[in-house]
């Protein structure tokens, strides 16, 4: 069943990621989503066409041309409160081009939103030594859900990628926690890839099982990080959610079509 969120008031977490906060008549769906990596997939209808009300994505299959068919993009949805009919979504600003940034970008209070979801399925392990969480600004909302619903005593390590000293944001970390920054700022030009690789390969791991969670852009994550967790780390994968959120020069489309390739060239 899709939800309809509206806007009423946005914030700014970073200089580049702006929380959405809506409110909903029903968030019903959301009761027993106990994941902390809960994601939504927004539905944003093409501009000029007239659909069928209400909006049931799937029922569209097959009777649309695909260029008419609205575009859906996945986001974690945080600090769902049932009783109060809140939640909120962090977007990244990456400028002018895709569907949700833009339109996060130009949110104002009384903007709707038609989503669907929840899903997920990750939420830190209490029985784990330590907790390893490290992204993107795509992953940040995950990770402060995740660091959110920790023990105060929880051992947690975070290792965040963002532009510059600056855009970090504000996390809540139990008291045995620490945050290493990676910054894009510290190479030329778009060679970001494996820097967040070298920040883990240089982190001095606590004791004890691990839990780990890893999301971010797509080729740095399933290319570089889940070889060095699954391999030269022995992790094992119940050990590890780890995969891209989205990949650099690709829609959400293209990015998915990606994964499908890779999860069929992995299976041959
Ligand atoms: C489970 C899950 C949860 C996610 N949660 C969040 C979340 O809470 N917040 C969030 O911001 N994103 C989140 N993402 C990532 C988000 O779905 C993608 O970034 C999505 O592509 C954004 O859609 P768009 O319409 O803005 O851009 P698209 O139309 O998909 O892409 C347009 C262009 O922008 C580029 N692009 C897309 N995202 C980024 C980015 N983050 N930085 C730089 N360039 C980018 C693409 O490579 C492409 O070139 C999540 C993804 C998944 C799978």
């Amino acid at each position: 069943m899709s939800i309809r969120l509206t806007v009423t008031a946005t914030t700014w977490v970073t200089p580049v990621v702006r929380r959405v906060h809506f409110r909903s008549d029903d968030l019903s769906a959301f009761a027993g989503s106990v994941q902390t990596d809960r994601y939504v997939k927004i539905v944003f209808p093409k501009p000029g066409v007239e659909y069928p009300e209400p909006l049931d994505i799937r029922s569209l299959r097959g009777t649309l041309p695909p260029e008419h068919m609205p575009d859906v993009r996945t986001y974690t949805a945080i600090f769902p409160d049932l009783d109060a009919g809140t939640v909120a979504i962090d977007f990244v600003l990456h400028g002018d081009e895709g569907v949700a940034g833009p339109w996060a970008a130009r949110a104002q209070p009384g903007d709707t939103l038609l989503v669907n979801g929840p899903g997920g399925g990750y939420r830190p392990d209490p029985e784990a030594d330590w907790h390893l969480l490290v992204g993107d600004e795509s992953a940040m909302p995950a990770i402060t859900a995740a660091l959110d619903v920790l023990d105060p005593s929880a051992t947690a390590r975070v290792v965040l990628l963002v532009d510059r000293p600056g855009y970090e944001p504000v996390l809540p970390l139990p008291a045995n926690g620490t945050v290493t920054h990676v910054y894009r700022s510290d190479v030329v030009g778009d060679e970001t890839e494996g820097l967040l690789v070298r920040a883990l390969r240089a982190m001095e791991w606590p004791d004890g099982r691990v839990h780990a969670f890893v999301h971010g852009e797509a080729q740095e994550t399933m290319h570089g990080l889940r070889p060095l967790l699954l391999k030269e780390h022995g992790l094992a994968r119940d050990q590890v959610s780890v995969s891209g959120y989205w990949r650099r020069g690709r829609t959400e489309d293209g990015f998915r079509a990606w994964k499908s390739e890779l999860a069929q060239a992995e299976a041959s």
